[in-house]
């Protein structure tokens, strides 16, 4: 297997996946999308809600507020000391407590570890009118996002196969083909078309469709990926990657410990 970056940042990464199967690359991206941990609030204690929103509303809304955390840190409920009741091992707790007129934001909530942090501090909650209230406290847990879309730290997340371009003898060189290509990733060179930024070619066709002479063929390259994947600020995309490949690499060996054991 060959990895080669083609875009990294925190919030979004492409690469290119080389010599692979589909159910590999498929599997990485199942992975990234759904056994990542992450934080995610997900119990609501509301001493006080005077405002237009139900309660429902307000728990929805502060579900899906993406929430920086150490995932080594803190421990699943389910395989915590405390056996699932609540500790300062397996939760963090934010509290809210606002009064109109105002815009309640994500960046109010106040956490019980500094090094625990709201993502984004501009994501409205409600907004509250003159004299309305809302006073609360916000239970976030480890998840992941096999069991709800909250505790899903990737997304956007998928694949293509990287295309490639095969021109025939019938090619006079008129170059619509090039002027039809709305991603410009053709050109002529040395007296040949080329698709010389496969990555960035989308398989509309419409290079294909503009050729009067039927002499360009569009075909993808079955053992390399075209891999991207966006994250919701949680984690960086590169820790997520070395996580997802770890959780693969576990699932591997015990898939082989069980099977030796037939
Ligand atoms: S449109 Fe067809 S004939 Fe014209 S340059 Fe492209 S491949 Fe060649
Ligand atoms: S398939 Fe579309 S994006 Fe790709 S080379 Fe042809 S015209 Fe350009
Ligand atoms: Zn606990």
């Amino acid at each position: 297997m060959e990895v080669e970056i083609i875009e990294r940042s925190d919030n979004r990464m492409r690469f290119l996946l080389s010599g692979v199967t589909p159910a590999m690359a498929n599997a990485l991206r199942r992975v990234l999308i759904s056994e990542i941990p992450k934080m995610a609030i997900d119990e609501l204690i509301i001493y006080e809600n005077t405002s237009a929103l139900y309660d429902e509303q307000i728990a929805l809304r502060m579900a899906l507020i993406p929430i920086k955390a150490d995932i080594r840190v803190y421990y699943f409920p389910e395989e915590c000391r405390c056996g699932g009741k609540g500790c300062s091992l397996c939760q963090v707790i934010f509290t809210l407590d606002e009064v109109g007129p105002k815009t309640v934001y994500s960046g109010d909530l106040k956490s019980s570890d500094p090094e625990v942090k709201i993502v984004s501090p501009k994501i409205p909650i409600v907004k509250l009118k003159e004299g309305q209230r809302i006073r609360l406290e916000a239970i976030a847990r480890l998840g992941t996002g096999k069991k709800h879309a909250k505790w899903q730290c990737a997304v956007a997340c998928g694949y293509k196969n990287l295309p490639r371009i095969s021109v025939s003898q019938e090619c006079n060189l008129c170059e619509r083909c090039i002027e039809a290509c709305p991603r410009g990733v053709l050109r002529e060179s040395g007296g040949k078309i080329e698709l010389f930024n496969p990555a960035d070619c989308t398989m509309c066709k419409l290079c294909v469709d503009s050729c009067e002479r039927e002499a360009l063929k569009l075909e993808f390259d079955e053992s390399k990926f075209v891999f991207q994947f966006e994250s919701d600020g949680s984690m960086k995309t590169d820790e997520m990657v070395v996580e997802a490949v770890n959780i693969l690499k576990d699932k591997v060996e015990e898939l082989t410990k069980i099977l030796e054991g037939l």
